[in-house]
């Protein structure tokens, strides 16, 4: 078991221009942690992890791995295990020979594998297909096997690039758990890309947003999701997305057309120091709710209702100034209102309003 630390690491990619795949990523993993590298697609993810598995040349700046600087050590030297979205298993080979491949290729005694194997075969419920080939094998069953040969190596650190990809939805929400869960009982430090942000809501202890090679934040779940640091960060991670709108500011709140949201002192008082009489205006779908018929809030078009169940949200359109704006509005799933109905929208608690420099995108921070 190990940290893992990425200091001021960069990954650039020659060209013209060059690109900066990773752009000083300065990141520190602990000993058993359980680290999700979130991002949109091409944000750099895969390249900062094979960095790390030594796959990749690291630029500028290193990588640590127990406190030791591996940036020139070969990928054989680091003590890692990497599982991969397409698993890459021996066809030839039966499942215990592909668990453990890297096993024999150590060198260590027969009799040793045969009992690390049948180990993680009992943790992943693959005891009874050690005998069969990979292509006798379901989608599933073929992501454990992956994950078993991983396992039986031991590595002071687990490496993982969208192992659950393959699999299809129902599959990969059960999987999702069962590896979060096998993590815990092992201990064993783990970075695990993905670029689906539920995944990374769920899995992570701790979550690194990514976007064009840069860090835009790394928290726990819940703080990205009540905190973020910036526009990027809220509208990417929740869904459906957080609302984020260009809006005027008056005395006293934000003015949205036919609803003037108070706003708490603080955060009007952030605005006024960065100078600005226009906001980012962010509010989960979650954070609006309909009003009442003698209340007053922004009218919204109804164009969409969908609904899921439990809940239900519609899409409206709202006019803010003389522009038309998209809203998400979560809705009571029994009691949905119709297509085309003009409803009245107001926000629930103005605490949970937040508010993003218009021009940077970065959180307005209270003094
Ligand atoms: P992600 O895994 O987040 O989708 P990648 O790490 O694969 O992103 O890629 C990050 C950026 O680096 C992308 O712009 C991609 O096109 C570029 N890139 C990745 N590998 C190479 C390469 N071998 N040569 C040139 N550019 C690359
Ligand atoms: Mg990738």
């Amino acid at each position: 078991m190990a940290e893992v630390a990425y200091v001021n690491a960069s990954r650039v990619f020659p060209g013209s221009p060059p690109v900066r795949a990773v752009d000083q990523l300065g990141l520190d993993v602990s000993d058993g942690e359980f680290l999700v590298l979130v991002g949109p697609s091409g944000s750099g993810k895969s390249t900062a992890l094979r960095m790390l598995a030594g796959l990749e040349d690291v630029d500028e700046g290193s990588v640590t791995i127990g406190g030791k600087d591996v940036t020139n050590v070969p990928p054989k030297g680091r003590d890692i295990a990497m599982v991969f979205q397409s698993y890459a298993l021996y066809p030839h080979m039966t499942v215990a020979e592909n668990m453990g491949f890297a096993l024999k290729l150590r060198g260590v005694p027969k009799a040793t594998i045969k009992e690390k194997v049948a180990e993680a075969a009992t943790m992943l419920d693959l005891t009874k297909y050690l005998d069969r080939k990979p292509k006798a094998l379901s989608g599933g069953q073929r992501q454990r096997v992956a994950m078993g040969r991983a396992i039986v190596r031991e590595p002071s650190v687990f490496l993982m690039d969208e192992p659950l990809s393959n699999l299809d939805a129902k599959l990969r929400v059960e999987t999702r758990a069962n590896i979060a869960a096998l993590q815990q009982r092992l201990g064993t430090t783990t970075i695990y890309v993905t670029h689906d942000q539920v995944e990374a809501m769920t899995m992570g202890h701790r979550v690194a947003v990514l976007k064009d090679g840069v860090l835009q934040q790394c928290d726990t779940p819940r703080n990205l999701y009540e905190r973020p640091a910036n526009a990027f960060v809220a509208g990417f991670m929740g869904s459906p997305a957080m609302n984020l709108k260009t809006v005027p500011l008056a005395a006293d709140g934000a003015q949205l057309d036919g609803l003037s949201v108070p706003l708490p002192r603080q955060m009007l008082d952030a605005a006024a120091r960065a100078g600005l009489s226009e906001v980012t205006f962010g509010v989960r779908p979650e954070s609006l709710h309909l009003t009442g018929a003698d209340e007053s809030g922004m009218e919204l078009v109804v164009e969409l209702v969908e609904e899921l169940g439990a809940d239900a949200y519609i899409y409206g359109t709202a006019r803010i100034g003389d522009r038309p704006e998209r809203f998400i509005v979560r809705v009571d799933s029994r009691t949905p209102p119709a297509l085309g109905q003009t409803v009245r929208v107001t926000v629930r608690d103005p605490n949970e309003v937040h508010l993003f420099h218009p021009e940077t995108g970065d959180r307005l921070q209270a003094a």
